[in-house]
């Protein structure tokens, strides 16, 4: 048996934009890296590096 465990943060691999899995409110937030917010590009099609295999809503 594997147990699978849905994936907490993802990274966009276009624009860096860095997001974690909020539990509290079920959704992804953007993560601060050493104060500074991983917004990315606003305009990017993000391609994130857990490659959607992972759907929360399902
Ligand atoms: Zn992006």
């Amino acid at each position: 048996m594997t147990e699978i465990t849905p994936p907490t943060e993802r990274e966009c691999e276009r624009c860096g934009r860095r997001d974690i899995w909020d539990d509290d409110s079920e959704s992804w937030v953007v993560a601060t890296v050493d104060g500074e917010r991983r917004v990315g590009n606003p305009h990017c099609l993000h391609e994130w590096d857990i490659n959607g295999a992972y759907n929360p809503m399902q």
